[in-house]
């Protein structure tokens, strides 16, 4: 719809989530990788989403959706099923998260299939999902010209060897500081993003939650702090609404070819997540336009900018 031209597909969970944290809580908000990705790249470009659902998943549902301009053409209804069903809580310490409770329900069979329109798709991003499963998406993804994942410990203890095939097929890979170190058993991070970028991937794009992101490709390094905030509600999505702003703006502007406009998209990623927890869930997604973005984005710019030392 923004483009025109580009188009980005997200395969993940969408759900309810519970969660509760040292500022309030909620029973039962919309949530789900895909949905915070997919609302977090809809400012940028043309999003559909796949992924299922079950009967509970109603038209205010899809209206929060609607609203942003995501297609949900593919999102799959599964009659007489439940929707996927998530609970956490965070400690004071917001970086530490329990998971309470895991309701896979319609989840559990999911054998995604894209419509032709999301096989065209310019860009494709498998959010956190069984490697297995990601695979099979990204084989139907026969148009993307730039396909990234995410992943999570669970995957990383139980299927190791169907993550690694999965990360070799796509071109970027974005995960958390721990999992990444895991998952390579590297005692850095440089030393891990260069055993990722062995298997296949050019750019590897490491969270590190609030403090922030780095970006390595084969020739190059950067990275960024998390935008400071005085207030932080509910972390819940913020690592899925960083990857929808950067591979949203990827998408808008054509690719990830070159190294400024990767650092451009890193921005743009940490700029959505900053406003992403500053309330529960999605919720802030509601009262956010494009120009609120874009003045993050500037702040970061100030903020990050150093002169060089004057002559004495
Ligand atoms: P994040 O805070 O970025 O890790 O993402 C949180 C979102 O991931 C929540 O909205 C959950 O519904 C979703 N989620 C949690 N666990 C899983 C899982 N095992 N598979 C897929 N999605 C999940």
């Amino acid at each position: 719809m923004l483009s025109g031209l580009m188009s980005l597909v997200v395969v993940g969970s969408i759900a309810f989530d519970a969660v509760k944290t040292p500022f309030g809580e909620r029973e039962r908000m919309l949530g789900g990788s895909a949905v915070h990705f997919s609302l977090a790249a809809s400012y940028f470009t043309d999003v559909r989403v796949v992924g299922p659902v079950g009967d509970d998943f109603g038209e205010a549902e899809y209206a929060v959706l609607r609203r942003h301009g995501v297609n949900t053409d593919d999102v799959e209804h599964v009659a007489g099923g439940k929707t996927f069903f998530w609970a956490a809580e965070y400690e004071w310490n917001l970086n530490i998260r329990h998971t309470l409770d895991t309701q896979l329900n319609v989840f559990g069979d999911f054998a995604p299939k894209l419509s032709d329109a999301s096989k065209r798709a310019d860009t494709l991003f498998l959010a956190n999902i069984q490697p297995d499963l990601q695979r099979e998406v990204r084989e139907q993804s026969t148009g993307a010209k730039l396909a990234a994942l995410d992943s999570m410990n669970l995957w990383i203890e139980t299927t190791r060897d169907s993550l690694l095939r999965t990360i070799a097929t796509v071109d970027m890979v974005l995960m958390n500081d721990d999992e990444v170190r895991m998952l390579t058993e590297e005692p850095t991070l440089l030393r891990s993003a260069r055993q990722l970028m062995q298997l296949g991937p050019r750019v590897i794009v490491v969270k590190q939650g609030e403090y922030g992101a780095s970006l390595f490709t084969g020739e190059s390094f950067f990275s960024l702090p998390a935008y400071p905030l005085e207030t932080v509600i509910d972390p819940t999505g913020a690592g899925d609404s960083f990857a929808g702003g950067l591979l949203g703006y990827l998408d808008a502007q054509g690719g990830a070819d070159d190294d400024a406009a990767l650092r451009r998209a890193l921005t743009y990623g940490s700029a959505v997540a900053s406003f992403w927890v500053e309330e529960f869930g999605c919720e802030r997604a509601a009262r956010l336009s494009r120009e609120d973005i874009d003045e993050r984005y500037e702040a970061f710019r100030r903020m990050t900018s150093v002169e060089g030392v004057p002559a004495a």
